[in-house]
């Protein structure tokens, strides 16, 4: 598909000011000379290449006082450095750092990401060293660079590649300018995704919507993330994307019908001296779907909203009052986002109001420099390493409260720095990739208000997340201590499922003498939660219950077992262990080095020997017990693979198997949805060592654009 199927020009109206169709850029107006403004009067020695005319353009909108020739200097370096390379579509390579910078610029981000984002790809791709960028521009450009040259990596993997996934929010945590560079790079290479065979769009376009947006809305980058979820509509979902692309085509009145109501809304406000600007600004296509499966018919008035931009934060609720007494407001939409901003810093008012005619408009009020947040998150929040922006003005002036002293850090927003927390205390990277994405997929977030001692507040959880979500979120590990709760001045169980705008109060042991029941992972849903509380059960094993042996990889064993033949070498004074399992939280497969520990009621646990369990049972003084994999213990794991339905497909997997020595145990095909099927495999491997490759061969079978391991048995034996 080209990019330009998915061109926002195509929505019924571009009345807006900062529209995503502003951030498009024509690849060929770049390769043009255009003539720079000679009244800018520079020495002719300094002058700015013309192929950066745009960006400089774009710059100086946002930062008046920005020094350009740094910019001129990068783009020397990159495009003399680039020079002989070309991209897929045959244009100069240069064209997509530049276009990336174009991307930034129009954000509003500062000049030296927009410098280390001319130089992304050249320490990767060309001669150009690290120390050359450093000498010529500096260490934070460096830096910069750097991070994006590491995060790059994760484009070549599968989509779950949890080890490098994590090395790259280590490379990325440190500074979110560099998830800045690496949300436009992949924005401009799904834009020219065209070109790749159609698995490979497949592939890439997954990755997109199950990582780079859920990033792109946790830094708020409005902007970005509405044009990489259409490109992803269109390739992942090219029917309903035409089906949508189509009732927009059917509505070329949609536009009139909102401006309409923006000139009430316009009238009103005037009458009422509140100074404001009223545009409408159209749905993105994936909003347009979304709308039309939450109210089925579309009118008018669906396929945009109304924004209402003021100077003040008063002005916003000045605004609300005057449009809830001149129109009849539809009171469930409402929600102020003002008194309790997301997390990704967004701040705005939400509501809805009915014309005379009933037709219902969705309208956002906030002010200007909202408005640049929500559009640019963190872009626009301007170099965080120095107190103000080179134009003079404090970058995070009139941000939102800080809760917890993080929000205020641009480089790190809460929760990046959660994140990193998580990666930390994450026994081993499936486990966090699994709590990541998890908790990536979350985009219905709700607001709970706790009244716990001190200060009563407000905390931010995904939809669906209990009171036990809610006493981690506030307490950290204190919450292991928790005994109950109130909601709503109610006592209830911890199990409770929190709604929008409860108030909860968490009633916590005073001395530290329980600990987190297994029963509360069913409960929680946040990965915070969620590690903490496996986190306590694994260092506490004599409290849980013994794994349930639902795992179909092989179980090591010991001579009591002779089945397997497998050996157990340990202080035998004791009696021979009634059973030995695989540990829930490492779930070991041969051949990992493993080791083993004796649990309540006779049995042993095994350990990776790398798992964390193993340090924190050794600091509790357990002694470990030696073991090791039986002559005959075999590799038996399960697989799924994602694909695209086609003639021969099973046959073709089946057989890419079977190259491997591998047997299938079980198979199971789920019925294709748009076209695209799930095979599940349980196999049984020669030998385990070989599981990459053949992962690798499967993925390689055309029109399969992932193979993943599945972490439990899906109940296919
Ligand atoms: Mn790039």
């Amino acid at each position: 598909m080209s990019a330009e199927a998915t061109n926002p020009e195509a929505a019924p109206t571009d009345v807006t000011v900062r529209r995503r169709g502003r951030a498009r850029i024509d690849l060929r107006r770049l390769g043009r000379a255009a003539l720079l403004n000679a009244t800018a009067g520079p020495a002719p020695r300094d002058r700015l290449p013309d192929a950066i005319g745009h960006v400089a353009e774009a710059h100086r909108a946002h930062h008046p006082e920005a020094d350009l020739t740094v910019l001129g200097r990068a783009y020397v370096l990159a495009e003399s450095s680039h020079r002989g390379q070309f991209r897929k579509s045959g244009e100069p390579y240069i064209t997509h750092p530049l276009a990336v910078t174009l991307i930034l610029a129009e954000l509003g981000a500062e000049t030296t990401t927009l410098t280390a984002s001319l130089l992304h790809d050249t320490v990767e791709d060309t001669e150009v060293t690290l120390d050359q960028v450093r000498r010529e521009f500096g260490d934070e450009v460096a830096y910069l660079v750097d991070g994006v040259t590491k995060v790059e990596k994760i484009d070549y993997g599968a989509a779950a590649e949890p080890e490098t996934f994590r090395k790259m929010l280590v490379a990325t945590g440190s500074d979110v300018r560099v998830m800045s560079i690496k949300l436009a790079d992949r924005l401009h290479n799904m834009r020219t995704l065209g070109v790749m065979r159609p698995e490979k769009q497949a592939r890439i376009a997954r990755v997109t919507r199950d990582v780079l947006i859920p990033l792109a809305e946790r830094l708020g980058v409005q902007a970005l993330k509405a044009e990489l979820e259409d490109l992803v509509f269109a390739i992942l979902h090219p029917e309903e994307y035409e089906t949508t692309r189509a009732l927009v085509a059917d509505h070329p009145g949609a536009a009139e019908e909102l401006g309409a109501v923006a000139e009430q809304v316009t009238a009103v406000l005037r009458e009422a001296g509140i100074g404001a600007e009223v545009l409408v600004r159209p749905r993105h296509f994936v909003s347009v779907h979304r709308v039309r499966l939450k109210r089925g018919e579309l009118r008018g008035c669906d396929f945009g909203r109304l924004l209402v931009l003021v100077a003040e934060d008063a002005d916003c609720y000045g605004v609300l009052g005057e449009l809830h007494t001149c129109f009849t407001p539809v009171v469930s939409e409402f929600k102020d986002f003002i008194a309790a901003p997301k997390f990704n810093l967004y701040q705005s008012l939400h509501t809805a109001i009915a014309a005379p005619d009933g037709a219902v408009a969705e309208v956002l009020i906030r002010t200007h420099r909202m408005h640049k947040v929500a559009e640019a998150g963190v872009v626009a929040l301007g170099n965080p390493h120095v107190g103000q922006e080179p134009d003079g003005t404090a970058p995070a002036a009139g941000l939102p409260p800080a809760e917890d002293g993080e929000r205020v850090d641009p480089t790190r927003p809460g929760w990046l720095s959660r994140l990193l927390a998580w990666q930390q205390s994450a026994p081993d990277p499936d486990t966090f990739w699994t709590s990541l994405r998890a908790d990536l997929a979350e985009d219905d977030e709700i607001t709970v208000f706790h009244a716990d001692g001190g200060a009563p507040g407000t905390i931010s959880l995904p939809a669906g997340a209990s009171c036990v979500d809610a006493a981690y979120a506030q307490h950290g590990e204190a919450a292991h201590a928790c005994l109950g709760a109130r909601v709503n001045g109610r006592l209830a169980p911890l199990s409770t499922v929190l709604g929008d705008g409860d108030t909860v109060q968490l009633l916590l042991a005073q001395d530290a003498v329980s600990g987190p029941s297994p029963e509360w992972l069913d409960h929680a849903r946040t990965p915070a939660a969620r590690i903490a509380i496996t986190g306590w059960l694994r260092a506490h094993p004599e409290s849980a219950a013994p794994p349930a042996p639902t795992d179909p990889r092989p179980q090591p064993s010991v001579p009591a077992d002779r089945r397997s033949g497998a050996e157990l070498h340990a202080d035998l004074d004791g009696e021979p262990p009634a059973a030995v399992r695989p540990a829930g939280c490492c779930t070991p497969v041969p051949p990992d080095e493993i080791t083993g520990f004796r649990v309540r009621g006779g049995s042993v646990t095994v350990h990776r020997a790398r798992c964390s369990a193993v340090d924190t049972m050794r600091g509790l003084g357990r002694e470990p017990v030696t073991v090791r994999w039986g002559d005959t213990a075999r590799g038996r794991v399960t697989l799924v693979a994602e694909s695209f339905g086609r003639p021969g497909l099973l046959a073709d997997l089946t057989e890419a198997i079977a190259t491997f020595g591998a047997a299938v145990v079980s198979a199971n095909v789920e019925p294709p949805t748009e076209q695209r099927v799930r095979h599940t495999y349980t196999l049984q491997l020669p030998d385990a060592a070989g599981l990459a490759a053949l992962m690798k061969a499967m993925r390689d079978v055309p029109g399969v654009y992932d193979v993943s391991r599945a972490r439990h048995s899906r109940g296919t034996g």
